[in-house]
């Protein structure tokens, strides 16, 4: 027998080895391996096994087995082949996404330092210490007044170094000081477990049912569950991998956001405890390497993460959810592999026979155009949970408020504010939206109208006031305020417009002294504690109003938040991208979805400058079948997805005319085209320079009645770029092949 041998070198090429005889009985696709390689010996996965070797010729052997359990399985070695040759990237550059680094799982979680007191002591010893050794007293005593053991590194406030001075304590006998092994605690990502009296009606009963079914036929099954705001869904998500458990299958949870990961991962750890492992980004190398081999081994069952974890090594996958479907980060962008995981993961579930389930109030238009066409089952929510009420929907016309206040560029209309004070009044709790961080999104000069941008980004920079300094919010670029002069005039009369969170949270404090007020958004919540310790508040009632970007516009479930205010809806909505008004349609759509979800009628305020757009109307009706039939004929007669498949290189380089120049070679240089296919471009994207460098684009279109699977698309991709794409880099120009792009901008 044979094996073919991926090893963790730059390209994961693979090599065949012959399986010696005492090995073939321990050896299976995806254990890890030693083989001779050169004249190195490296560690591999087994990627293939074969009868025969595919070439004639002398093969060297194996030489070890290294674990007993698969790095790797089967069906995910297929998955990073298919990404491999989808997302044209090379098979290494996948693994090195996928796997952990370099195939090693042999890290170990991190000891901790804990000290605990001995109470025996005399008293008499320890007054002596009192007055000859302060500190050692202080720390002492610290660690007797405290119920259980306590981390060395926590006592920092008393000595520099606490653990020489634990140390000493131990010496003399008074404490106990002892190592724990720290494995990746989800506290800090999770409500406490929160039990619930679960009784589904009958549409839940419904929609279970089917899941059921499909669970217990162990076939590839693909579902739009299309449940509006508050109709249960996550109790759904919870039948359905008990039931899956039940027949020793796992399951795979992936969530767009990391806010969301803090309710959800609180209810499921009530239903089933340790058996659930959280993934996402704020993972070490050391802990996602841990959490990787446990979950080889079958310590884990269920996996709660952000698009990654849909990579999980798990074994027997059943089930695979992806709550809020629709949402844009789960595309990967940067670096490669720039994949969608709603796309890997549906391969995924076909390659492990698995119920997959595409969730959202508000789906993406390509899985709602898939239900259409019956690509998708669809199964529907049609009503809130219980007693629960649709809000009542306030639409402001800010033109109009502006014309009777006669005050411009107010933030807060009468109306919102009236209605805050109402809920405030009430003891209910308030949502307020605005998508966009920061003080100041545009500094301009006041002598001669210039807009401030980054140096490196053709994007305006950001004031931010906690800082006071400006910032990029594309490259990180960050000045401090006072350094900054117009760069046409250097004059140093600059404004401070356009409206971000942090001068919405001023005004809201000026406007209502009395309330608690918290801002959720990326420059409060760097860390997941943060961000858990604020949903954690505001469930608690602890906050009035909470205050942030779309972090808090989706997904979240709170029983008492009966008001959510919309800054400025409009927001975004004239990006020229053919999704903007979908995205605002989601958004506006999603947020207004968190108020009222409990007995007490909700209410939202929509606050907009363009009252007749389309999107903000049927977003303020709440009429998502409405607008989606409007996007779908927009889409179609544009030929935009879904009724394409859509390809963009982008050609990004330092120099702006030698990268002008490769692009247009490049269009040049296209051939093959065929009926069905538009190129647009090559021009600058809307973005012209991020980053310090230069952007040009290509668009591919392929209508879908020409081309129903894309490979049509797919072969003139690959047949034109696979060269360029291997290279990566002409001069100091590089090429971006982004396949299924979300944005064009
Ligand atoms: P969605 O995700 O669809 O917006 P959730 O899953 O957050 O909705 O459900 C809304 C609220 O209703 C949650 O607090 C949830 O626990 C509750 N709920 C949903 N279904 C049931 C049920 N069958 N029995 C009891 N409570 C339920
Ligand atoms: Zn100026
Ligand atoms: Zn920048």
């Amino acid at each position: 027998m044979f094996a073919e041998v991926a090893f963790p070198i730059s390209n994961f090429k693979t090599f065949t080895y012959a399986i010696p005889r005492d090995l073939s009985k321990k050896i299976h696709i995806g254990s890890r391996v030693k083989a001779p390689l050169g004249k190195r010996k490296l560690i591999g996965i087994i990627v293939n096994i074969l009868e025969t070797p595919p070439y004639k010729g002398e093969t060297k052997s194996i030489e070890d087995i290294i674990d007993d359990f698969q790095v790797v399985t089967p069906e995910l070695w297929k998955l990073i082949s298919w990404i491999s040759n989808y997302y044209m990237t090379p098979l290494g550059q996948v693994a090195k996404t996928v796997l952990p680094n370099n195939l090693s799982t042999r890290y170990k979680p991190l000891k901790i330092l804990f000290v605990e007191s001995i109470l025996s002591e005399k008293k008499t010893n320890i007054e002596l210490l009192k007055k000859r050794a302060p500190k050692q007293y202080e720390i002492l005593n610290k660690i007797q007044l405290s119920k259980s053991p306590l981390k060395v590194s926590s006592l920092t406030e008393y000595s520099s170094n606490p653990s020489q001075i634990c140390k000493i304590l131990s010496g003399k006998k008074l404490v106990r000081l002892f190592e724990k092994e720290s494995i990746p605690s989800s506290s800090a990502f999770s409500f406490d477990p929160v039990d619930k009296k679960i009784i589904f009606n009958q549409d839940q009963e419904r929609v279970s049912k089917s899941l059921k079914q499909s669970l217990e036929n162990e076939v590839y099954m693909p579902f739009l569950l299309h449940g509006v705001t508050g109709s249960g869904k996550t109790e759904i998500y919870i039948e359905a991998v008990r039931y899956c458990l039940k027949q020793g299958r796992t399951a795979i949870i992936l969530l767009p956001e990391i806010s969301l990961t803090p309710q959800i991962s609180g209810r499921f750890k009530s239903v089933f405890g340790d058996t659930i492992a959280l993934w996402h980004s704020k993972l070490t190398q050391r802990q996602r390497s841990w959490t990787w081999k446990e979950i080889c081994k079958g310590s884990y069952k269920v996996i709660i993460g952000a698009r990654s974890a849909v990579f999980s090594p798990l074994k027997k996958l059943g089930l695979v959810v992806i709550d809020e479907e629709q949402e844009a980060s789960f595309r990967q962008d940067s670096p490669m592999p720039r994949y969608h995981a709603r796309d890997v993961a549906l391969m995924r579930a076909k390659f492990n026979n698995a119920v997959i389930v595409l969730a959202s109030a508000t789906p993406s238009l390509e899985s709602y155009y898939n239900y259409l066409n019956e690509k998708l089952n669809y199964l529907y929510l049609p009503n809130r949970y219980g007693d629960a009420k649709y809000p009542v929907v306030h639409l402001v016309d800010m033109l109009e408020e502006q014309n009777d206040t006669g005050k411009f560029g107010q933030i807060i209309s009468g109306l919102l504010q009236d209605k805050i004070e109402e809920r405030l009044n009430n003891k209910e709790q308030i949502i307020i939206l605005q998508n966009r961080r920061g003080f100041s999104p545009v500094i301009r000069c006041g002598d001669c109208g210039q807009i401030i941008i980054c140096p490196y980004c053709n994007v305006s920079i950001s004031y931010h006031i906690k800082t006071d300094n400006l910032l990029c919010h594309f490259c990180g670029h960050s000045k401090v305020k006072l350094d900054q002069n117009c760069s046409d005039c250097n004059s140093k009369n600059l404004h401070y417009s356009g409206t971000g969170t942090q001068k919405v949270e001023i005004l809201l404090r000026d406007t209502f002294p009395k309330a608690s007020i918290q801002r959720l958004d990326m420059d409060t919540s760097l860390s997941g504690r943060n961000i858990t310790n604020i949903l954690k508040a505001f469930n608690n009632g602890e906050i009035d109003i909470l205050l942030g970007t779309q972090m808090i516009a989706k997904g979240l479930d709170f029983p008492n938040a009966t008001l959510v205010g919309i800054i400025n809806a409009d927001q975004g909505l004239y990006l020229p991208d053919f999704r903007s008004g979908e995205r605002i349609f989601q958004l506006i759509y999603q947020a207004s979805g968190r108020s009222g979800r409990r007995n007490k009628q909700g209410e939202v305020v929509i606050q907009t400058y363009s009252s007749e757009n389309p999107v903000i109307k049927s977003a303020s009706m709440l009429d998502m079948k409405k607008y989606y039939e409007i996007a779908l004929k927009e889409r179609e007669e544009l030929d935009y997805p879904p009724y394409s498949w859509l390809a963009k290189i982008e050609i990004t380089g330092s120099n702006q005319e030698n990268t002008s120049l490769l692009a247009i070679n490049i269009a040049q240089a296209i051939n093959g085209d065929y009926t069905g296919l538009s190129i647009l471009g090559p021009v600058p994207c809307y973005i012209e320079k991020l980053r310090n460098n230069y952007r040009f684009q290509i668009i591919f279109k392929s209508v879908k009645t020409l081309d129903p699977n894309g490979k049509k698309l797919h072969s003139f991709i690959n047949r034109n770029f696979n060269h360029i794409s291997q290279k990566h880099q002409i001069g100091k120009a590089r090429i971006k092949i982004h396949f299924d792009p979300l944005s064009l901008i």
